[in-house]
C-alpha cells in the first residue's frame, strides 16, 4: 500500500492542498499524519477537517495537545503561544475534544508513529542528534519509527553492532536487521531552508520511502496570517523555510 506521510501541517491550507494533490498524482492510497495539524497557520479548522476526512492515521502533536486544551500553553515561546490561543478561539468544542483525545503513539504494522520521540512522547523531546535518536531506538519494538516535530527532514539508522548514523535523506529502502527513525519534514512550516512543503511517500510492501518537496502558494498563506492578526514572524518564516 502506498501511504503519504504528512507531519506538521500547522493550519497551512495552501501547503496541505499542494501536498495532497501531489500525493494523489502519485497514487497514494492512504494517509498518515504525525501531528501538529494546527498551530501557527491561519486555517486550523479547514486543515483539521481535511485530515479527518482523509481518514488519516493520526497521532497528537504538541500544538494539537495545547490547542485542544490537553497541554499547558505556557511552555510555548511567545509567537507559538499567541498562535495557539488564536487557534483555540477558532476551534469549536468538538474539534478541541478531537485534538485533545488523539493518541501520542500508534503502531501500524512494522511502523511506530509518534510526533516527537518514543522517549516520554508527551514531553516532546526533539530528535536532532545521535544521542537523542539513540534514546528513541532503545524503546522501539518495530523496525521503523516515523516522527515529525523538528520540521526538518532527517533519517537515523541503527545497524547491527550498534552502528548509529544520521543525516539528510531523499530515498530509503528498509534493510532487514537495521532500525530507522524517519522524519518527512513539515507540510506547513518547513525549517530546513527549503520553503517548499515536505512529505514522504511510503510503500509498505516494498518497504521504501521517498521524500517529496512541493511548491505551494506561500504568499496567499502569508497574507492570511497577517489578515488574521497572527505574528508577522510566522508569515516571514514561511518565505524563508526557517
Ligand atoms: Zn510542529
Amino acid at each position: 500500500m502506498k501511504l503519504a506521510v504528512l507531519s506538521d501541517i500547522h493550519g497551512n491550507r495552501e501547503a496541505l492542498e499542494a501536498v495532497l494533490a501531489e500525493a494523489e498524482r502519485r497514487r497514494a492510497e492512504g494517509y498518515v499524519c504525525l501531528g501538529d495539524i494546527v498551530g501557527y497557520g491561519p486555517d486550523p479548522v479547514y486543515c483539521l477537517e481535511r485530515v479527518r476526512n482523509l481518514g488519516a492515521i493520526t497521532v497528537q502533536g504538541n500544538h494539537d495537545a495545547a490547542a485542544g486544551g490537553a497541554a499547558e500553553v505556557d511552555t510555548f515561546v511567545p509567537n507559538a503561544r499567541e498562535a495557539i490561543l488564536w487557534t483555540q478561539s477558532r476551534l469549536d468544542r468538538e474539534a478541541r475534544g478531537y485534538l485533545a483525545s488523539l493518541p501520542l503513539c500508534r503502531t501500524l504494522g512494522w511502523l511506530a508513529l509518534v510526533h516527537a520521540s518514543l522517549e516520554s512522547p508527551g514531553a516532546w523531546h526533539y530528535i536532532l542528534d545521535l544521542e537523542e535518536a539513540s534514546r528513541c531506538f532503545d524503546l522501539m519494538e518495530v523496525p521503523a519509527c516515523l516522527i515529525g516535530h523538528s520540521h526538518s527532514p532527517c533519517l537515523f539508522r541503527l545497524s547491527p553492532g550498534d552502528d548509529l548514523s544520521g543525516g539528510l535523506w531523499k530515498r530509503l529502502a528498509i534493510v532487514d536487521g537495521v532500525s530507522y527513525i524517519v522524519n518527512p519534514g513539515s507540510v506547513g512550516q518547513p525549517r530546513d531552508g527549503d520553503a517548499r512543503a515536505s512529505f514522504a511517500l511510503l510503500d509498505t510492501e516494498a518497504k521504501t520511502f521517498e521524500l517529496v518537496r512541493v511548491p505551494y502558494d506561500i504568499e496567499s498563506c502569508q497574507r492570511k496570517i497577517l489578515a488574521a492578526g497572527l505574528p508577522e514572524f510566522l508569515a516571514a518564516r514561511l518565505g524563508e523555510g526557517r
